[in-house]
């Protein structure tokens, strides 16, 4: 998620945040509010007493009106009506000879007043009607009436007085739609109601009520509306409460109810709203809290990835920072262009081959691997590879990914969880069965023993003595082309590959042959000899005779050839040894063989240490030096005749070491390389050229690195390198990269997809030594390089050979058509650099400028000029 997207999405959830509280809590203040002011059982009896108060005033102004005008005929009550219409008056009559005489406008069509004459016994309730004082009758919901009696003078009157003319009694605080009233006997019958109804109304009509009458107006009085299933305009919930009206005038007691309608039906209690201020209260801040949040990991990120560096930015290539366990938290454009759902690890949302479906091995992968390869869809849903790298940081990792692959899809290598082998012996031998011996040493990868197995077994052979093996031998064995068919092959094939050699040793061997593997491509067997020399050449000419045909794994021909080093346990003393040295012994013949070119064994003798020696001595003084940081780079100019300034330097290593100092650091890089130490010091003139391009501060200028190949081929090593122009802020063109031409032609297909990987960044390869291989020039063009860097012997014999004369300026010529830069190298005299310069090759590395220069050295060796040069 980019910066202004979080900024934004913060602010808005916090926006809705706060207006959503802001609206409920205003909400919920007006319905206590409408619960408290309103007070509806107050209401409703405050109703009913001015009901009652009005009524009996009525009544009692109306009586003095009839007394003082003695009405018996229909014109006097006209003229009554009349004169009280104001007061709601509408219709009178009196009682006369067993039947009610009135006069209304009841029924009347044209507004006009109308008489009727009731015989007694039509109905039983106006029978009723006429014994009390005053009474609430309905005739038809739009004339609600009160009825009011009289005796007066031995004469029965009654008058109607209009509901409407005490309407304003009803007018609710909340509006006409949020109020009803009705008026009912306790029998349940509706007289009165501003609600809308038709026909017959009861309190259960209107209510829906699901329980009796009785219960329903108990539960009214009693506040506690919920124990009845109250279902008003069954979607809406109701507020009621009633009173009594007119009660004492009334048998059956006329009650007024008072209906609100609000959202709550159970009490809207303090806890309530208390509880919704909590609860509101905490949206808010966990609101505020997340978006704070969001804004710390953010800057947290921010922070981290300037540290650690990113190419979040670098949009040539798809970047994705993941955390430990492989969780996305970041991605650039690129990536997010894939459109990938990334919840959750990047291992379930596109299919990673090195886990063949076992997600939960992501977080290994990305801890014991330096690239993996995904397979997903690009955004036109295209079926696509890409090859990612994996470069830790100290929160996770960052995965970035090109299309342009290292890595070719049918070689990927499984990841699993297996440990690796410890090499301690602790077991011991004699608690251990068959069985036991099967299950703890068996190696799964080519069903053999472990190596585990095999130090037991050689601890063994050494605490005993080799008394009684006379017969007995080591076979330590694998392909001698192992490194190649790895390189070009990848792991895969060569598995399959070490297993056709695990199969025949174990032909010709024998089936009773316990075989153990080493390291995955080396492995051992003891084995009876009777006599050496003829039963060892009958076995070994047999392994050979299977070997002559080439094995043909996933139709890739490939050459294997079997060597063997072997160790007679009885021809030496054991004493002193251990099981690690002993395989040691053996794989040393086993090395000695692979450079043989007649013969594919090679037994121990003691002489074969000492040429090993030398090797051995330089690889722990390399050690030494390392640890007491011997080591230092130097650093030697490159000159641009055309800028006529210096364009940038190579890096040389030098060991601060009596014993070395005068060497050529070919001879011990040689070394380094064979023991595997060349990584640390590779690393090491890595590091400082970084930090002096950065401390030049000057973009024009470049340093050069060679890289030798066993540290190019190292996996991880691409992952590392590309990590550290972001980590030191360095633009990729700034730090190029040597190798020699023999290398990059010898390991052509692999090293080539590498380069390819590399160049995508932007970073400069520099093909070194050029010429003294056997590439032809016409193959330039398709090599992936930015520069090429003649090789001083050709230098060194221009003033006294011809052909190299024709040799460096053919090259110059066809390297300046290729759009490829060219480096002179070794330049010592007027005579080569005039010569160079003729010709067109611009940049020059040699004494004629400077020796390579200390660190220190270097920052003053940027302002050489050619006039003022150090060396001559
Ligand atoms: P190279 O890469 O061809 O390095 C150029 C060599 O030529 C350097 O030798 C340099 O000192 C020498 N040289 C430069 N100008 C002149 C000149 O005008 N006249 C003469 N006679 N020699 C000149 P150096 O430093 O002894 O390095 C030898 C080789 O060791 C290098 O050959 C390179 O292949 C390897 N090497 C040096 N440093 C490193 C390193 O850090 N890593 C790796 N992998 N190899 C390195
Ligand atoms: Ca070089
Ligand atoms: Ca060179």
């Amino acid at each position: 998620m980019k910066k202004v997207n979080i900024l934004i999405y913060s602010l808005i959830s916090f926006i809705v945040a706060a207006v959503v509280s802001v609206v409920y809590l205003f909400n919920v203040q007006t319905l206590v509010q409408a619960k408290t002011v309103s007070n509806i059982s107050v209401n409703t009896s405050e109703t009913a007493s001015y009901i009652n108060e009005y009524t009996s005033k009525s009544y009692s102004y109306l009586k003095d009106a009839i007394s003082l005008n003695d009405i018996d005929t229909q014109e006097e009550l006209h003229s009554f009506i009349s004169s009280y219409e104001d007061f709601g008056v509408y219709g009178m009559g009196y009682y006369q000879d067993n039947s009610y005489q009135y006069v209304s406008k009841i029924g009347s069509k044209n507004g006009n007043f109308k008489f009727t004459e009731i015989s007694k016994r039509q109905t039983l309730d106006q029978d009723i009607a006429f014994t009390k004082e005053r009474y609430i009758i309905n005739n038809d919901s739009s004339l609600d009436m009160i009825m009011y009696n009289y005796e007066i003078n031995n004469k029965k009157y009654f008058i109607f007085q209009r509901m409407e003319a005490i309407f304003d009694l009803f007018t609710n605080p909340y509006g006409e739609n949020e109020t009803y009233y009705l008026f009912a006997s306790n029998d349940g019958m509706v007289t009165v109601t501003n609600y809308p109804t038709t026909g017959t109304v009861t309190l259960a009509n209107i209510f829906r009520i699901t329980n009796s009458v009785p219960e329903f107006i108990k539960a009214v009085e009693d506040n506690k509306l919920d124990t009845v299933d109250l279902k008003l305009e069954a979607e809406k919930r109701f507020y009621v409460s009633s009173s009594d009206v007119i009660s004492s005038h009334n048998d059956n007691g006329i009650k007024v109810y008072s209906v609100v309608r609000t959202t709550f039906v159970n009490e809207v209690t303090n806890i309530v709203l208390y509880t919704t201020l909590v609860f509101v209260g905490v949206l808010i801040l966990l609101l505020l809290g997340y978006s704070i949040f969001v804004f710390i990991n953010l800057a947290r990120i921010k922070y981290k990835y300037g540290r650690e560096g990113s190419f979040i930015k670098d949009e040539n290539h798809y970047s994705v920072l993941l955390d430990a366990n492989g969780r996305v938290i970041s991605k650039n454009a690129k990536f997010s262009s894939l459109g990938l759902r990334t919840s959750g690890t990047l291992a379930r949302n596109m299919e990673i081959l090195e886990l063949a479906g076992e997600y939960e091995n992501f977080p290994v992968l990305l801890k014991t691997r330096s690239q993996f390869t995904a397979r997903t869809l690009d955004a036109e849903g295209k079926e696509i590879i890409i090859n990612f790298l994996i470069i830790p940081n100290t929160y996770g990792y960052q995965a970035l990914g090109s299309t342009t692959g290292d890595i070719n899809v049918n070689e990927v290598v499984k990841v699993d969880n297996t440990p690796v082998i410890s090499n301690d012996i602790s077991l011991t031998e004699n608690a251990l069965t068959n069985d036991d011996i099967n299950h703890l040493f068996k190696d799964d990868l080519y069903d053999t023993l472990n190596k585990k197995a095999l130090y037991i077994e050689l601890k063994k052979i050494i605490d005993k003595g080799a008394d009684n093996l006379k017969k007995t031998y080591l076979f330590y064995f694998g392909n001698s082309n192992e490194e190649e068919v790895h390189r070009t092959y990848g792991s895969a094939i060569e598995e399959v590959l070490n297993s056709t050699i695990i199969s025949t040793v174990q032909k010709v061997f024998g089936k009773e042959v316990s075989i153990y593997n080493i390291d995955d491509c080396h492995f051992a067997f003891f084995y009876d000899l009777n006599d050496t020399f003829h039963s060892l050449n009958k076995l070994i000419n047999q392994v050979n005779e299977i070997m002559k045909k080439p094995a043909i794994v996933f139709s890739n021909e490939i050459e294997t050839e079997i060597d063997f080093g072997i160790y007679h346990f009885a021809s030496f003393d054991l004493v002193g040894l251990t099981p690690k040295k002993l395989i040691e012994k053996a794989a040393l013949c086993f090395e000695h063989a692979v450079g043989l070119t007649n013969k594919t064994y090679k037994i121990y003798d003691s002489n074969l240490e000492v040429a090993f020696a030398m090797d051995d001595i330089i690889a722990s003084d390399i050690k030494h030096g390392l640890d007491k940081k011997e080591f230092v780079a130097y650093f030697q100019p490159n000159y641009s005749l055309k800028d006529d300034r210096v364009s940038g330097f190579e890096c040389l290593l030098r060991w601060n070491n009596d014993k070395y100092r005068n060497d050529s650091p070919f001879k011990y890089i040689q070394v380094a390389e064979k023991v595997g130490l060349i990584n640390d010091i590779g690393y090491f003139t890595l590091i400082e050229s970084f930090k002096l391009i950065k401390e030049l501060n000057d973009p024009f200028l470049h340093i050069s690195v060679n890289v030798s190949p066993a540290q190019f081929l190292q996996p991880g090593f691409i992952a590392r390198l590309v990590s550290l122009y972001s980590l030191f802020e360095v633009p990729y063109e700034q730090i190029c990269i040597e190798i020699t031409e023999t290398f990059l032609i010898q390991s052509m297909k692999e090293v080539i997809e590498k380069l390819k990987y590399l160049r995508s960044f932007g970073i400069k390869i520099y093909l070194d030594d050029f010429g003294t291989g056997y590439s032809s020039l016409l193959y330039l063009a398709e090599l992936p390089i930015d520069v090429i860097k003649i090789d001083k012997a050709f230098i060194t014999q221009l003033k006294t050979s011809k052909s190299s004369r024709t040799i460096v300026s053919e090259l110059i010529t066809i390297a300046n058509e290729l759009n490829i830069d060219i480096v002179a190298e070794g330049v010592e005299d007027d005579y080569q650099v005039n010569f160079l310069e003729k010709k067109k090759c611009n940049n020059i590395q040699g004494y004629y400028f400077s020796k390579p220069v200390s660190y220190e050295e270097a920052k003053e060796a940027v302002k050489i000029k050619r006039e003022n040069r150090r060396a001559k």
